[in-house]
C-alpha cells in the first residue's frame, strides 16, 4: 500500500471544517475503503497529489476533462476572459453565442437557458414539464442520477446508491409520491405505471446511456419505446444528458441512438470544467420559462462570462475536431479489449459494459441491464480492485456505482500501460 501521510493528514483535518471532509460524498471513498488523494495539480492524463504521486486518470473531473487535464484551448479562453471582469450579472453576446452553438449541436434543443451545475438543469427541466402539461408526476428509472433536487432522490444512482441512501431523510413524502420508478431497461413498467397514472404524468426523466449505477447500455428498442409511448401520452420525454452530451457523439445520445427527446439536460462537459448546467428543447416547452413565460428559474451567476468562455472553447473544439470522437472510441476499445484479454487468462468473466468514451467493469458473471443486475456485482472486490489500481497510480472512480471517463490524453502507450495494471491489480484482488 502507497503511503500517502499528507493526503491522510487532510482528510482529517477536513474532518472537523467539512461535512465528511469532502464537497460531494463519493469522493471520500467510502465505499472503497482508504482514504481520499488531495489533489494540487492536474494535466494532461495525469493527477498530482499532495504526497508527490502521480496518476493517470480516468475520472476525468466526473466527465468535464473530455480533452485531458488543462487542455491549452479550455484555459487560453478562460485567460482571455478574466481581464474583462469576472461577472457583470447583465446580458452578454458571448451568452447568444453559447446558446446558438448548443442549439446547433444538440437535436433537440431549440432554446436553451443557462444554469450551473446538472442538478439544477433536471430541476428547472421538471418544473417545465409539470408547468407546461398542468401535471404532478414523473417517472424516473432505480438507478439513474439526476443530481440531488428532492424529486430525484428516490432509487437514486451515484454517491446515493454508494452511500445506500437511495431514499434521502428530509424528502417529504409529499415529493417522493409524485416520483414513480421503473427499472431501466422495462419498457412494461413503464407502461404499466403510465396506464395507472392516466393524464397525471408530465415527465419520464432518464440518462440515455446510464453512467451513475456504473454504465448501462439502453436495449435495442428502449428509448424509441419510451418515445412513442410519450408521444401517444402527452408526456415530456427528458433525456439528462449531463453525463453523455458531447461525450458519446458532438450531439450526445441522443444523436447516438437517433432519438430526440423533448428536453435535455446538460453539464458536464458543457462547462470545460466551471460549473455550468443547461436544459433546453422544444421552442412551446421553452418559452415557458420566466421572463417569456410563467415557470419561474434564475440565477445570479448564470452564463457567467468566465464559464461560458470555458464551455464555448471545448465545445466549439469538439465541432470543429469530430475525429476525437473516433480516437475516444478507439482507445476506450482497447483498453476494454485488454481487459477481456487479462480475465480470459485469469478465468474470469465478469461484465465489462462500454458505450464509447465511458465503460464499467462489473464483479458479476451475469449481464449487467438495470440496477438489480448492477447490484449482483461483487463490490467488496471492487473496493480492493480499486485500491490495487490506485497503488498502480491508476485513478479510478472510487465506486462500483460510476462509469470510467476516457480522455483524449490517454495515448497507446498508456492504454497498455492501464492493461498491465489491470491485469496485477485483478490478481491482487483475487488473491486477497
Ligand atoms: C453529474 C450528473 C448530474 C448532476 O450534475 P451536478 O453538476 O453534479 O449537479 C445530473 N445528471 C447526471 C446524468 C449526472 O451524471
Amino acid at each position: 500500500m502507497l503511503q500517502a501521510p499528507i493526503s491522510n493528514e487532510l482528510f482529517q483535518r477536513a474532518q472537523s471544517s467539512i461535512p465528511g471532509g469532502v464537497n460531494s460524498p463519493v469522493r471520500a471513498f467510502r465505499a472503497v475503503g482508504g482514504h481520499p488523494r488531495f489533489m494540487v495539480s492536474a494535466n494532461g492524463p495525469y493527477l498530482y497529489d499532495e504526497d508527490g504521486y502521480r496518476y493517470i486518470d480516468f475520472i476525468n473531473s466526473w466527465g468535464p476533462m473530455l480533452l485531458g487535464h488543462a487542455a491549452e484551448v479550455v484555459q487560453e479562453a478562460v485567460l482571455k476572459a478574466i481581464p474583462d471582469s469576472l461577472s457583470f450579472g447583465a446580458p452578454t453576446r458571448k451568452e447568444i453565442e453559447m446558446a446558438e452553438l448548443i442549439v446547433s449541436m444538440v437535436p433537440s434543443i431549440e432554446k436553451v437557458r443557462m444554469v450551473n451545475s446538472g442538478t439544477e438543469a433536471t430541476m428547472s427541466a421538471i418544473r417545465v414539464a409539470r408547468g407546461y402539461t398542468g401535471r404532478d408526476k414523473i417517472i424516473k428509472f432505480e438507478g439513474c442520477y439526476h443530481g440531488h433536487g428532492d424529486s430525484f432522490l428516490i432509487a437514486a444512482g451515484s454517491g446515493a446508491i454508494t452511500l445506500g441512501v437511495p431514499d434521502s431523510p428530509g424528502v417529504t413524502e409529499g415529493t417522493a409520491k409524485d416520483t414513480l420508478t421503473a427499472p431501466y431497461n422495462n419498457l412494461e413498467v413503464v407502461q404499466t405505471l403510465v396506464d395507472a397514472n392516466k393524464g397525471q404524468v408530465a415527465a419520464i426523466i432518464l440518462e440515455p446511456v446510464a453512467g451513475n449505477m456504473g454504465l448501462v447500455v439502453p436495449k435495442e428498442g428502449f428509448l424509441q419505446g419510451l418515445r412513442s409511448l410519450c408521444d401517444k401520452e402527452g408526456i415530456v420525454l427528458i433525456f439528462d444528458e449531463v453525463m453523455t452530451g458531447f461525450r458519446l457523439a458532438p450531439g450526445g445520445a441522443q444523436q447516438l441512438f437517433g432519438v430526440t427527446p423533448d428536453m435535455s439536460t446538460l453539464g458536464k462537459i458543457i462547462g470545460g470544467g466551471m460549473p455550468v448546467g443547461a436544459y433546453g428543447g422544444k421552442k412551446d416547452l421553452m418559452d415557458y420559462v420566466a421572463p417569456a413565460g410563467p415557470v419561474y428559474q434564475a440565477g445570479t451567476l448564470s452564463g457567467n462570462p468566465i464559464a461560458m468562455s470555458a464551455g464555448m472553447a471545448m465545445l466549439t473544439y469538439l465541432q470543429e475536431h469530430p475525429e476525437v470522437y473516433t480516437q475516444l472510441d478507439n482507445t476506450t476499445a482497447s483498453l476494454v479489449a485488454g481487459m477481456q484479454q487479462n480475465m480470459q487468462q485469469l478465468g474470469r468473466n465478469y461484465t465489462i459494459n462500454r458505450v464509447g468514451s465511458m465503460f464499467s467493469i462489473f464483479f458479476t458473471e451475469q449481464p449487467v441491464v438495470d440496477f438489480d443486475s448492477a447490484k449482483t456485482s461483487d463490490t467488496a472486490l471492487f473496493g480492493r480492485y480499486f485500491n490495487a489500481m490506485l497503488n498502480r497510480g491508476i485513478y479510478l472512480a472510487p465506486s462500483q456505482y460510476e462509469a470510467l471517463f476516457v480522455s483524449t490524453a490517454i495515448t497507446d502507450k498508456l492504454a497498455a500501460q492501464y492493461v498491465q495494471a489491470n491485469l496485477e491489480a485483478l490478481q491482487e484482488a483475487l488473491n486477497h
